[in-house]
C-alpha cells in the first residue's frame, strides 16, 4: 500500500519511502523540559507516533530521533527560580515527559538525544558555517547566522525578507543581541551573561551556550546523516525554527537537509488558543484527574486531521470514552498479540483494509477512525473462526492508532466515597418512587460534590468529575 503525506516544503502530498531504499530516517523536535508538556504538545507527539506506527505496520524499517531541549532561556530561568542545577531540573521534567508518553502509548523513539550532551557537535557545525562565510562572531563573543548569505532562506515558510520581523520579535532572540550585521540574523552561539549563572560552556568564541536552532541541526545530522527523510514539529516551528535549521544545515553541507516536512496544526481548547493566562493549558495529569484514561485523550488527539486545528473540549473526551468502550466490547476475551504480529501482511481478513487506506492517504486519522467504527459493527453471531480472525485483526489495527491497550483500560475501579454512594442510593429510591423532583435535586447535589450519575437499565454508574482547573 502506498503511503503519501503532505510536504510543507513542496506544498503537495508525496510518497513516504526511505530515500536509501532501506530505513526511513526521521527527526521530531522534542519537548523543552521546563514543566509538564500540555495536551497541545501531545497532539504533535501523538501524531508523530501515529506516523511511526503506520510505517511499522507497513513494515518499513524506521529510525526515529526525538531530541530533548534541555538548555534555553526558560529552562535556565526556571531552574534558577527553584534554586537547583539546570540538569537536576531538566532531568525531572524529562522523566515526567517520558511517563506521560508511556501513558499515552507514544512509542519511544530509537534515539532521544539531549542538547546539552551534544554541544561539541553544535560547536563543530558553527565552525563549519564560519569557515564558509555563513556565520560571524560579534564583539561580545556571540555568533550569528548571516541570513543574506543563504539564497534558499524562506523556502519552507514562504516568508520573504521583509516579513522576517518575526525573527527579531521571536521569544528566542533576547533584547541583548548587539553586534548583528542585520536585524534578522539569528544566534548560533550566545555569549555568557551574568544572568546565565553557572550555565556556560567553553567554545572557540568564549564561554556561552548554543542557540536553539543549531541544537536540532546538529543532533539530527549526527543520528540520521546530513540528508534524511523527514523532519517534523508543530506548525509554530515552521518559522523561524525549521527555516533556520534548513539554512544552517544546507549551508554547512551543501546537501538537502530533510526531504519531507511534516507539520501538525495546533490544538485549541474550547475554541481558544491555549495559554496559562486563560487557565486552559491542560496537562495529562488534569485529564486523568477528571477521571479519564490517557487513551481517551489519545483518541481525541487523533480524531481530527493533522492539518487542521483541532478543538479540545470536555465533551470530546466523553465521546472518545464511549467510542472506546464500544470498541473494546468487540475485542475477544484474550485480546493480546505477540510482537511483530501487528502488521499489514498478518491481516487475516479484508475487513479493516479501508482503515489502513485512510491512514495511507495523508494520515487521515478522522476518516480512518470513522472506518474503524464502521468495521467494528460485526456481531458475535459470526462463525467462531471468522469472529476470532476479525477480533485478532481488530487488535492489529488498533496498534496503528496506539489504542491496543483499550481492553485493559475498561473496568477501572474508581473508589466511591460512602457519602456519595448513599446519595446515589437515595436518588435510586426516589426514582423508583417516581419522585423525579427529588431525584433531580440529588443529581445536582452529586454534581456539586464532583460526581456524575448515569442511569442505566436496572441501575446506575457513578463517575468522578474533577473541576476544570488551571495549571
Ligand atoms: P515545545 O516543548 O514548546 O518545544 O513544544 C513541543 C512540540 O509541541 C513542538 O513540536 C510544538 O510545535 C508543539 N506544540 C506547541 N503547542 C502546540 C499546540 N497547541 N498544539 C499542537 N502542538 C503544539
Ligand atoms: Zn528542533
Amino acid at each position: 500500500m502506498q503511503f503519501s503525506l503532505y510536504n510543507t516544503l513542496t506544498r503537495r502530498a508525496e510518497p513516504v519511502a526511505p530515500m536509501d531504499g532501506e530505513t526511513f530516517r526521521f527527526y521530531c523536535c522534542g519537548p523543552t523540559v521546563y514543566g509538564p508538556a500540555h495536551i497541545g504538545n501531545f497532539r504533535t507527539f501523538v501524531l508523530q507516533d501515529t506516523l511511526r506506527r503506520l510505517l511499522d505496520f507497513l513494515e518499513v524499517p524506521t529510525r526515529h530521533v526525538r531530541n530533548v531541549t534541555d538548555v534555553d532561556d526558560k529552562t535556565i530561568r526556571q531552574s534558577q527560580v527553584e534554586g537547583v542545577a539546570l540538569s537536576t531540573f531538566t532531568d525531572k521534567w524529562r522523566d515526567r515527559f517520558e511517563v506521560d508518553c508511556n501513558a499515552l502509548a507514544v512509542l519511544r523513539p530509537h534515539v532521544t538525544p539531549s542538547a546539552v550532551a551534544h554541544i561539541p557537535d553544535q560547536i563543530r557545525l558553527i565552525e563549519r558555517l564560519i569557515e564558509k562565510g555563513y556565520a560571524y562572531k560579534a564583539e561580545d563573543g556571540s555568533v550569528y547566522y548571516r541570513i543574506a548569505a543563504f539564497s534558499g532562506y524562506g523556502k519552507l515558510s514562504g516568508l520573504r525578507a521583509e516579513s522576517r520581523q518575526a525573527n527579531a520579535d521571536n521569544r528566542l532572540n533576547s533584547d541583548d543581541e548587539y553586534g548583528k550585521e542585520s536585524w534578522h540574523d539569528f544566534a548560533l552561539w550566545k555569549a555568557w551573561k551574568p544572568g546565565d549563572g553557572e550555565n556556560r560552556w567553553d567554545s572557540p568564541w568564549g564561554p556561552g551556550r548554543p542557540g536553539w536552532h543549531i541544537e536540532c541541526s546538529a543532533m539530527s545530522m549526527r543520528y540520521l546523516g546530513e540528508s534524511f527523510d523527514l523532519h517534523s514539529g508543530g506548525v509554530d516551528l515552521i518559522f523561524p525554527h525549521h527555516e533556520n535549521e534548513i539554512a544552517q544545515s544546507e549551508a554547512a553541507t551543501g546537501r538537502t537537509f530533510a526531504r519531507h516536512w511534516f507539520h501538525i496544526a495546533h490544538l485549541q481548547v474550547d475554541g481558544a488558543k491555549m495559554s496559562k493566562s486563560l487557565g486552559n493549558l491542560y496537562t495529562l495529569g488534569d485529564i486523568v484527574e477528571w477521571g479519564y484514561h490517557p487513551l481517551d485523550l489519545r483518541y481525541v488527539l487523533i480524531s481530527g486531521h493533522y492539518r487542521q486545528t483541532l478543538n479540545f473540549s470536555r465533551q470530546s473526551l466523553e465521546a472518545a470514552r464511549s467510542v472506546l468502550n464500544r470498541i473494546s466490547g468487540k475485542l475477544g476475551p484474550d485480546a493480546t498479540l505477540d510482537s511483530g504480529e501487528a502488521n499489514l501482511s498478518r491481516l487475516e481478513t479484508d475487513r479493516f483494509l479501508p482503515v489502513v487506506e485512510a491512514l495511507c492517504h495523508d494520515l487521515n486519522t478522522p476518516q480512518a477512525l470513522g472506518r474503524l467504527n464502521e468495521a467494528c459493527r460485526f456481531e458475535r453471531s459470526e462463525s467462531v473462526s471468522e469472529l476470532d480472525a476479525i477480533q485478532r485483526d481488530l487488535m492489529r489495527v488498533l496498534t496503528l492508532f496506539g489504542l491496543e491497550g483499550i481492553a485493559q483500560r475498561t473496568g477501572e475501579a474508581v473508589e466511591v466515597p460512602p457519602e456519595i454512594q448513599t446519595l446515589a442510593e437515595e436518588r435510586q429510591v426516589a426514582r423508583s418512587n417516581r419522585d423525579w423532583e427529588l431525584a433531580d435535586e440529588l443529581r445536582e447535589r452529586l454534581q456539586e460534590l464532583g460526581w456524575e450519575v448515569q442511569d442505566q437499565p436496572g441501575g446506575y454508574t457513578l463517575r468522578a468529575l474533577s473541576p476544570l482547573k488551571a495549571n
